[in-house]
């Protein structure tokens, strides 16, 4: 059975279930209460068809508490992030389930710099809708509404002016995009004609009717890579539906692993600093490539807890000039202190540009790990004292350095590995990452049997 999640984030839920029109006008009216009468929010939504249900319900609750609201109409997450700070409105909204199935839709709420909300904002938030106490307005002073459809060339503008678009363009790369008909459709095509690429569009209308499952990992991408070697692509690069993440195929067809959206991005940004040095921002999962890549450059990496918004603030209070996260989510805060699959596409094709060779040998260049990513059933009691069993473990062992921000991670001299609680379900997380397949295993072995012996 599924249930309405409440969470940093905002909400998801499963609409006509979870997610109804009640929930959606209580959350406008919560944030609305918020922020207060005389304010102002942009609200975007990705393509999902319960899009505009949820909308006016929102939109109803902002209004109803005094709050105008600026519609964007479908565009992607990052688009709204972007707009938010344009317009200098008090917040944003953003209505998308990310990566979750069509059956899904969800509330994201930004503050005015396009940061999600923190997590003392977020449980305020939650607390003011579970009181169901709303400040609701008089008859004439209700929000009014109005539409900007400037999102997609704001951004787009602001996409080309961190590369060489000239410079790309000359080189007519052929590309295959798969924008899962989600968010990132209109705008990541006129992206890709004003960086003079030829290219594939799969899945381009913004229907929200998924033709796989969204998110953009290798078991759902296997149209990609067929028709980037139908094609003769020189790479493919897929979107999830709110287009905030991105994954690569490289011209041979073979799926390039997550992290090296942040790994390949990363090393373009860092290569481009005239002064060299310079910090990047990414959360304690993501793989030792990016601290390899920085190293080389003479940059400086800072490490946070999971979750886009610790990346984000970070990175804005380091001064860093790039951030992301290993699941595909890359940050330039010169477009928007958001994860932004424009950027991605942008800085890879500015990276190739540069480079001049196959993407494939790109890859093959860049430091190499095996990361890998499991779970097991465990409660919220059961995950602090398996916590604790494994730090106990690893404690005091030379050349290792423990890291209990986030769980637990454990930095070895061969490898590394993060464990933590899921806030949303029953499981903990394991991601260890080591020179090869049977050093990543082993670091696994070794923390499940901890595991086990905690357990008794
Ligand atoms: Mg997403």
């Amino acid at each position: 059975m599924s249930r309405l999640m409440v969470g940093v984030s905002g909400v998801r839920g499963e609409i006509a279930k979870t997610l109804t029109p009640e929930v959606a006008v209580a959350f406008g009216s919560a944030f609305g209460t918020m922020l207060g009468a005389g304010k102002s929010v942009v609200v975007g939504r990705d393509s999902r068809p319960s899009g505009s249900m949820v909308r006016n319900a929102v939109t109803s609750g902002l209004a109803a508490c005094g709050v105008d609201v600026i519609h964007l109409g479908v565009v992607s997450t990052p688009g709204v992030a972007l707009m938010t700070r344009h317009l200098q409105a008090d917040g944003g909204i953003v209505l998308t389930a990310s990566h979750n199935p069509l059956e899904w839709n969800g509330i994201k709420f930004l503050r005015p710099n396009g940061l999600g909300l923190g997590a003392q904002q977020a449980e305020q938030l939650k607390t003011m809708w579970e009181s169901g106490n709303f400040a609701y307005v008089g008859a004439t002073q209700c929000g009014g509404e109005s539409a900007n459809t400037q999102t997609h060339a704001i951004h787009i503008q602001a996409v080309l002016d961190i590369v060489k678009a000239k410079d790309i363009a000359r080189r007519g790369f052929k590309v295959v995009l798969d924008s899962i008909n989600g968010a990132g459709c209109t705008a990541t095509a006129e992206l890709m004609e004003r960086l003079g690429c030829e290219f594939v569009h799969l899945n381009g209308e913004p229907t929200g009717l998924f033709a796989h499952t969204p998110e953009p990992i290798a078991e759902n991408l296997g149209a990609l890579c067929e028709a980037v070697r139908q094609h003769n692509a020189d790479i493919g690069f897929a979107q999830d539906p709110d287009a905030d993440r991105l994954a690569m195929v490289d011209e041979t067809g073979a799926f390039v692993g997550e992290e090296y959206t942040l790994a390949v991005c990363a090393a373009y940004v860092l290569s481009q600093q005239s002064a060299g040095g310079g910090s990047i921002a990414t959360n304690l999962s993501t793989s030792r490539m990016i601290d390899d890549i920085a190293a080389a450059a003479g940059a400086r990496v800072f490490r946070t807890p999971v979750g886009e918004v610790n990346v984000a603030e970070r990175m804005l209070e380091a001064g860093c000039v790039f951030a992301g996260e290993g699941n595909g989510g890359v940050i330039d805060p010169r477009v928007v202190p958001v994860r932004d699959s424009l950027v991605g596409i942008a800085l890879v094709l500015a990276h190739m540009t540069e480079t001049g060779e196959p993407f494939s040998e790109s890859i093959a260049k860049l430091p190499r790990y095996e990361l890998m990513k499991t779970k097991f059933p465990c409660s919220a009691g059961a995950a602090g004292k398996l916590v604790g069993a494994v730090k106990k473990h690893f404690a005091g062992r030379r050349g290792v350095r423990l890291d209990d921000r986030d769980g637990l991670r454990v930095d070895l001299p061969s490898g590394w590995v993060h464990i933590r609680a899921s806030n949303t379900e029953p499981i903990i997380r394991i991601f260890a990452e080591g020179r090869s397949r049977a050093d990543a295993q082993a670091l696994v072995a070794d923390v499940r049997s901890v595991a086990d012996a905690a357990a008794g």
